[in-house]
């Protein structure tokens, strides 16, 4: 092998000389053969690169790497313990007042019926937040396990118009699907369900009264399928929505009567690209917007 290394017959190679004052330095020696016009070999030419310090650059990057996702697995593992513990006693908090508004023996005055609305109120939007909190570090701590599967697009999507049919009709909405036929997709049906209903109900939420929501189902070029929810609602200014996938921004939602955590779409956006697939949206201030999934056709 030192004999083809000095003919120069070898691939580049790195190896640690060392100084005289015996610190060592990390080369690339790149060898290539010499030879005379009758192709005999005469001889080798090594060109020797220092490349100590970006060895070293490259070691650094790796730990400050390594060090930022044990922070962030950290972070997630916080997270999920606390939403668990948090539950706990808010659900004695929810238990009690629903008890205390449900007493016929001992019914509350008006004023007091009240005052216990604010408790379960308060207390289902804090279970609501902390069931996202909860979730949103589970598929960052990855501890979700996908069951990907071909799922059939249209079950699911009259399942989920089903489930936002109450609060649709409450504010006169109509709901059209648009023939999804038996488009398939490779999804986890559970996860799948849940992106489509987080995108229905906002849809329906951030409606006007008497607007219309459509949803439509179309294969793309490239086999992918793209599931599109239209809505007739204010629409999003630009600089929102570049941020509108990012966890706990509800672009000024939070001073509205709407309710919410502002946590829904950037699960709807891991959970989406986890499964392969993306999310977008376009929007026009005033006349409504589209947010779509596209997910590898079955
Ligand atoms: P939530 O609805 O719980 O607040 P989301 O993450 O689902 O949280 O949505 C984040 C924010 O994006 C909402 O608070 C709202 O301001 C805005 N938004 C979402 N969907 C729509 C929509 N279809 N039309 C207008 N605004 C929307």
């Amino acid at each position: 092998q030192l004999e083809r290394r000095r003919q120069g017959l070898v691939e580049p190679y790195e190896i640690t000389l060392l100084r005289p004052d015996g610190s060592g330095v990390t080369c690339i020696n790149s060898p290539a053969p010499i030879y005379d016009d009758d192709g005999t070999h005469v001889g080798s030419i090594g060109l020797w690169t220092d490349v100590s310090e970006l060895k070293r650059a490259n070691r650094e990057l790796v730990a400050a790497e390594r060090r930022a996702q044990e922070a962030s697995r950290a972070k997630s593992e916080f997270l999920s313990t606390m939403s668990h513990e948090l539950r706990t006693p808010l659900n004695a908090i929810l238990g009690f007042a629903e008890l205390l508004e449900a007493d016929a023996d001992d019914p509350l005055t008006a004023p007091q019926q009240e005052r216990v609305r604010f408790i379960t109120g308060a207390g289902r939007h804090l279970l609501a937040l902390i069931t996202d909190v909860l979730d949103l570090a589970r598929i960052e701590t990855g501890a979700i396990d996908l069951d990907l599967a071909a799922v059939a697009v249209g079950p699911v999507v009259a399942e989920c118009v089903r489930l936002v049919d109450g609060i649709a009709a409450r504010r006169e909405i109509i709901v059209d699907v648009h023939d999804a036929g038996s488009t398939t997709v490779v999804a986890d049906l559970v996860r799948l369900r849940q992106a489509l209903l987080n995108l229905l109900s906002n849809a329906v939420k951030y409606n006007v009264v008497g607007g219309a929501v459509c949803v439509e189902v179309t294969s793309q070029a490239g086999g992918t399928v793209r599931i599109s929810i239209d809505d007739t609602g204010p629409g999003i200014e630009p600089e929102l929505a570049a941020r509108i996938f990012e966890p706990s921004d509800r672009l000024g939602a939070e001073r509205g009567e709407i309710e919410g955590t502002g946590i829904g779409l950037s699960i709807t956006k891991q959970i989406v690209e986890l499964m392969g697939g993306s999310i977008g949206l376009e929007s026009e201030v005033g006349s409504g917007s589209r947010f779509w999934i596209d997910l590898p056709g079955a």
